[in-house]
């Protein structure tokens, strides 16, 4: 382990709580974490993690924000002090946590949220919605402002909201309630302040279910830390585990006729896609991961049917018992975890079409508007040609193929093993075709990207974020490490 600098200094624009106003259940998981570090000292007196709530409301032409509650959550801030600042240039939007008198920015992070995906929607033309979102940071000691920001067409950031919040407000909720379910360590690599924190979310478990749960929550894990680069740096992450029962088994499914109240609101048919699974019900899902230290979370739904989710910064989803869960679960989490961008564009998305080129911000797809300066070009080797050439339509023919195959299964109801045998189908066939590319294992600029045949470009030939492999290309591992590095004091 390296012994880095003692973040307690980081700690004076922070309001460090006595030891008996921790949470004492949590105290006892942490305190065989706490013997064994060197950062005990600076995590009993780090700050308790404060969350604002609120309504983030419009249209495609319009938006506006308006306060929820302020929360002081059960446990310490779990983030290393040390990294308070993003400095990684990632996400829609981006917030900064402001000393009210001096400016200087305590804390700031990039997100993403469903908003954002929504407000390029259809319905988003046609109608007004509402959608509860939350920014998390550790208490400040003093008055502080929120400050909002969010990327404009061209992708630079604006100011759209600032909203102060005062820590000695008697209106913040500070009540301590008992955990809706026990918090499973998954694996415990070290004290939080210092590891990247996960949270498996179960929804859709009836009490019957939980051992399911864990079993299915230690699994995903396996499969994450089989995959580089999480392979490599699986001493840097804890993971845990937390399933409220419910009441009924699986979420969500409307476009078959299911309708659950399941604990955490989650749903397959989000804006209308049938294998996009997200939830909409901020708050219930802040009401139960406040119990666990996190920073990034996955929420495993009971389900057979295909689908999942995954938003920077916020959740990710994934449909369990799929046999292509292992996939889903490592591609959502790579939205999630990274930000990284969907290379694939030969299935629907419910996202209305860009007509500009802008550079995205997302760190494996490039629209390639200078090509002698491909943001990755420090991974290409200097007898790759940039836009690099591929059997593109031979791709774009057969996949054409095989959505319309996929789009009757649905349709017409069939079983979900007849769903698996064609994704099994169209894999092989994939691979067969990657083999024989002439640059198919070179970093270069593959066009078709984000949704789009033509403008955006990806990394590699293949990756998990085009097709259903089972590995990341080298600009998605590398920006996947580039996270960790925030979050851990690894290597
Ligand atoms: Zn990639």
């Amino acid at each position: 382990m390296t012994v880095a600098v003692s973040p307690w200094s980081q700690y004076k624009d922070f309001a460090t709580p006595p030891t008996n106003q921790m949470n004492k259940n949590i105290f006892c998981v942490f305190a065989l974490v706490l013997l064994v570090t060197v950062f005990s000292a600076a995590t009993a007196a780090a700050p308790r993690t404060m969350r604002l709530d609120y309504y983030h409301t419009g249209n495609s032409a319009q938006e506006m924000f308006s306060v929820d509650r302020v929360v002081i959550e059960p446990l310490p801030w779990p983030g290393d002090m040390t990294k308070a600042i993003d400095d990684t240039n990632l996400g829609k939007y981006f917030f900064e946590v402001r000393d009210q008198k001096t400016k200087r920015i305590l804390y700031s992070r990039g997100f993403a949220s469903i908003y954002g995906e929504w407000e390029t929607t259809d319905e988003a033309k046609a109608m007004m919605r509402t959608f509860s979102e939350s920014l998390r940071f550790p208490t400040p000691a003093a008055p502080v402002e929120i400050v909002l920001k969010k990327r404009d067409a061209n992708n630079a950031w604006t100011n759209i909201w600032t909203i102060p919040v005062d820590p000695k407000d008697i209106f913040i909720d500070r009540s301590q309630t008992p955990a809706p379910a026990r918090l499973i360590p998954i694996q415990k690599m070290g004290d939080p302040a210092t590891k990247v924190d996960f949270l498996i979310l179960g929804d859709g478990y009836t009490a019957r279910d939980l051992r399911k749960f864990e079993r299915d929550a230690r699994r995903l894990t396996e499969v994450l830390f089989a995959t580089s680069p999480f392979k490599e740096h699986r001493r840097d992450f804890n993971v845990w585990a937390l399933c409220p029962a419910a009441a009924q088994s699986g979420i969500s499914r409307p476009s078959t006729g299911i309708y659950r109240d399941s604990p955490l609101g989650a749903t397959y048919d989000a804006f209308g896609s049938e294998r996009y699974v997200l939830t909409f019900d901020n708050h219930a899902l802040r009401k139960v991961a406040q119990f666990a230290p996190y920073e990034f979370i996955e929420i495993l739904a009971n389900n057979r049917t295909y689908g999942g989710g995954g938003i920077f910064n916020l959740y990710s989803t994934v449909a369990v018992d799929n046999a292509f869960a292992n996939y889903v679960f490592v591609h959502e989490f790579g939205h999630h975890f990274a930000g990284l961008a969907d290379e694939y564009y030969t299935s629907s998305v419910a996202y209305s079409p860009s007509t500009e080129r802008v550079e995205p911000w997302e760190p494996n797809a490039t629209a390639l508007l200078d090509p002698a300066n491909l943001k990755w070009k420090d991974l290409v080797s200097p007898d790759t040609p940039i836009p690099t050439l591929w059997n593109k339509e031979a791709f774009e023919n057969y996949s054409r193929e095989i959505q319309k195959r996929r789009a009757k299964l649905r349709l017409d109801k069939r079983p979900e093993n007849e769903m698996e045998a064609l994704f099994r189908e169209e894999l092989k066939h994939e691979q067969a075709m990657f083999a024989a590319e002439k640059y198919g294992r070179r970093v270069g600029a593959f066009e078709g990207a984000i949704y789009e045949s033509k403008g955006y470009y990806r990394p590699e030939v293949d990756c998990i974020m085009f097709t259903r492999t089972n590995h990341f290309c080298a600009v998605c591992r590398r920006a996947i490490e580039r996270i960790i590095q925030l979050y851990s004091r690894g290597g």
